[in-house]
């Protein structure tokens, strides 16, 4: 904790002339629509072949000046991450495990053969954005500041081959609790037609082309009357992966967990990695393996699987309470929020809000 505050001095602050009023910033925080709106400042850094990463800043938010031909806007050379700033009761300021972000987007960009950020220019970058904008931090419980660090290949240039400059920024928009009402079991379509990554690609790294593939498989889902997809995998149409934005879990009637394992076709997610940890630490066995979706209807339909959930940053938790394919639509026990899913749930968000124990150190205070 100590040494993000070191990290976040590297960075020059610069001037902003004009942030929003007192007034104007207490009415966006209050009512967030996701991903509309942004703080007053964004941290900023560029790389050169030559002389690496450079000019770390934080500087007033605003468009960023883009060469036409920049590469990115052709052959998509980018990758991002997401976290988010939680305001604890006394007034504090933490992230939740800002290092696995940091090594997700290294592994990212090696992906694309885009420069590593070093993870301490990551770790600096995000804390001294939350150090400026300390005052965009939603105060009411559940509500947070979403980091969203992400770089680009900013050079002119047509041809398909590594960049030489590459721009690196942070952004931070507020945000509300996912679900305003309480949590609702959302509907999932299984979608086998189109699929956002396959075998060898580029599905474990976090980079905008899998979002942009995953689109049309989204709306498939969409008209077919479901909240979000679950892809399976392109080769053998078989496997359950994950959802446009989140991993899946399964929880079988003796109490033990099934996830799909990381083939390399999805996200490592952070939420992910948590929640096998504290399911573990409950005493409750965590397989990660290959899980078929005909299977996963067989246990459904007789009992052997209880509760399905998915999670990821944005919604922490979200139980799963039907599935639908083109010839499938089956009821995930009474289609309820299932017991361990909503445990699971208030656990993690207890040690982000730090309303309870934080017994592997996952918070950073900034
Ligand atoms: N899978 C995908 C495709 C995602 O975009 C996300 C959100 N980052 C996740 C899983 C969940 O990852 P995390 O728990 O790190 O937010």
């Amino acid at each position: 904790p100590a040494q993000l505050n070191k990290l976040a001095d590297e960075f020059t602050v610069l001037p902003n002339d004009h942030p929003a009023s007192d007034a104007k910033r207490q009415e966006l925080i209050d009512k967030p629509a996701f991903g509309q709106i942004f703080s007053d400042n964004m941290a900023h850094m560029t790389w050169t072949d030559g002389e690496g990463w450079s000019d770390r800043r934080i500087e007033p938010y605003g468009p960023l000046k883009m060469d036409p031909g920049a590469s990115v806007l052709h052959y998509a050379q980018e990758c991002f991450e997401g976290l988010k700033a939680y305001h604890h009761a006394d007034g504090s300021i933490w992230l939740f495990r800002p290092d696995a972000n940091a090594e997700r987007f290294q592994n990212s960009a090696k992906r694309l053969y885009l420069p590593e950020l070093p993870i301490d220019d990551f770790l600096g970058s995000v804390a001294a954005l939350v150090r400026r904008d300390a005052n965009w931090v939603p105060t009411r419980r559940e509500y947070t500041l979403y980091m969203r660090p992400f770089m680009f290949a900013s050079e002119p240039f047509l041809g398909v081959r590594a960049p030489k400059e590459v721009d690196y920024c942070v952004i931070a928009s507020p945000s509300g609790p996912y679900f305003p009402g309480g949590v609702k079991p959302v509907s999932i379509w299984i979608e086998d037609k189109w699929f956002r990554v396959g075998p060898g690609g580029t599905g474990f790294a976090k980079c905008g082309g899998n979002y942009a593939a995953s689109l049309l498989g989204e709306y498939t889902g969409i008209k077919n009357g479901c909240e979000q997809v679950c892809f399976v995998d392109a080769a053998t149409k078989t496997y359950l992966e994950e959802l446009g934005g989140m991993n899946m879990f399964i929880v079988h009637k003796d109490g033990h967990l099934e996830t799909p394992s990381l083939t390399g076709n999805i996200l490592p997610g952070v939420t992910r990695r948590s929640i096998i940890q504290l399911a573990q630490d409950d005493g409750h066995d965590v397989v990660e393996g290959m899980i078929k979706f005909d299977q996963l209807v067989e246990d459904i339909k007789s009992g052997e699987v209880t509760e399905v959930f998915a999670c990821g940053t944005a919604a922490i938790i979200t139980p799963i309470g039907r599935f639908k394919s083109n010839d499938i639509d089956v009821t995930v026990a009474d289609g309820g929020s299932g017991e361990l899913t909503m445990k699971l749930r208030n656990q993690l968000l207890g040690i982000q809000l730090g309303e309870i124990e934080d017994p592997h150190n996952w918070m950073w205070k900034v």
